[in-house]
């Protein structure tokens, strides 16, 4: 096993890889209460019934008050108190709701990630950012608040549905594009067959993208300048994932062409390097064209977090592997949005 650990402002937060789910009980003495999802515990029990544990429903939309709410009875009448600590096992929707429930269930328990797909473990389960959607608002309430700890057992990926690996290859690229031009090259020279039968090959990726995402929200906790670089792709990719029900790396996949538009537009970007993020996206099985309601796109992109009074915040590339926040004119958007699709 191998171990990391990351001070942020208030908080230390350990990564442990190249482990087994059976760690947890070296890793933590205290009473444990896990949150998962029917499809994980279904997979899974062998492991999770060792444990007491809460079985949420599986899916997006079940990320919201009422799935937290059932959580919270449940902590209740288990008498879970401040001495419990809560791990949440599963992708990013259960890492996302664990991490809220504990954080407000009273006023804060200590809580941990065991993230089970590709996603969570290249992005959601770090960071902190914990939050369940309001109607057709992504994350709308939440809170920033770091995990005790996130263990890596790269063995339950074994189960997961190749739909699920592609979606979370949308963020491995994400990460190439904004990052890290090596493993851009490293992408381009593989696919995702080659990433699930060779074990060491994949251990090397999400070690990369770990140290990518780790090391971007130790240095902005808050959000104040490089983590913004972690949204390119997601202003426009989250719209069409709420207008259209898109799987969130489908969605980031369409954001992300749309977003290599714009910066080809108004940042110079290469031609031959917008091409090239198009031909990795496919390669890895994500679409790169669609076409969204587009009066509905401009109408939810207005009511972004990224928005700043007259202006959006929009994460476009420089070259690959080198991002910046560029604000653009909200009177641009509508032009933007029309070139784009
Ligand atoms: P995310 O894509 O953000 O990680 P979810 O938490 O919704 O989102 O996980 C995606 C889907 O994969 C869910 O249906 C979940 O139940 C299922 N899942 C998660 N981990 C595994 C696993 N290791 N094996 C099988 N199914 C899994
Ligand atoms: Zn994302």
């Amino acid at each position: 096993m191998k171990q990391q650990q990351y001070n942020f402002s208030s908080a230390q937060c350990t990564v442990y890889t190249e482990t087994s789910f059976d760690a947890v009980r070296d890793i933590s003495k205290e009473r444990i209460i896990i949150i998962t999802d029917e499809n994980v515990h279904a997979a899974h029990s062998q492991k999770l019934d060792a444990y007491e544990h809460i079985i949420i429903p599986a899916g997006e939309q079940y990320k919201n008050q009422s799935t937290v709410d059932n959580i919270i009875q449940q902590l209740i009448r288990l008498h879970a108190d401040r001495q419990t600590l809560i791990i949440g096992m599963g992708g990013g929707v259960v890492t996302d709701i664990a991490g809220y429930t504990a954080s407000v269930y009273m006023r804060g328990l200590k809580f941990g990630f065991i993230p089970t797909t590709i996603l969570a473990m290249v992005d959601a389960a770090m960071g902190g950012k914990n939050g369940i959607d309001v109607g057709l608002y992504k994350n709308m309430v939440g809170i920033i608040r770091q995990p005790e700890f996130i263990l890596y057992d790269l063995s339950f990926l074994q189960t997961l549905p190749k739909t699920e690996w592609i979606n979370g290859f949308a963020e491995i690229i994400k990460h190439a594009c904004i990052k890290d031009e090596k493993m851009f090259e490293l992408l381009e020279a593989n696919t995702i067959e080659n990433f699930q039968q060779d074990n060491n090959l994949l251990n090397e990726l999400i070690a990369k993208n770990v140290s990518i995402k780790m090391s971007v929200v130790v240095n902005d906790e808050f959000e104040k300048g490089d983590r913004k670089l972690l949204n390119f792709g997601h202003t426009i990719g989250h719209a069409i994932e709420n207008i259209h029900q898109l799987p969130h790396g489908h969605a980031i996949s369409i954001g992300m062409v749309a977003a290599c538009i714009i910066s080809e537009e108004m940042n110079n970007f290469f031609t031959t390097d917008k091409k090239k993020v198009i031909t990795l996206l496919e390669q890895y099985q994500l679409p790169v064209s669609f076409r969204p309601d587009k009066e509905k796109l401009l109408q939810l992109m207005l009511s972004d977090k990224k928005r700043d009074h007259d202006t959006m915040n929009f994460i476009l590339l420089n070259r690959i592997g080198n991002a910046v926040v560029k604000p653009i004119p909200l009177g641009q958007l509508k032009d933007l949005v029309e070139q784009c699709f």
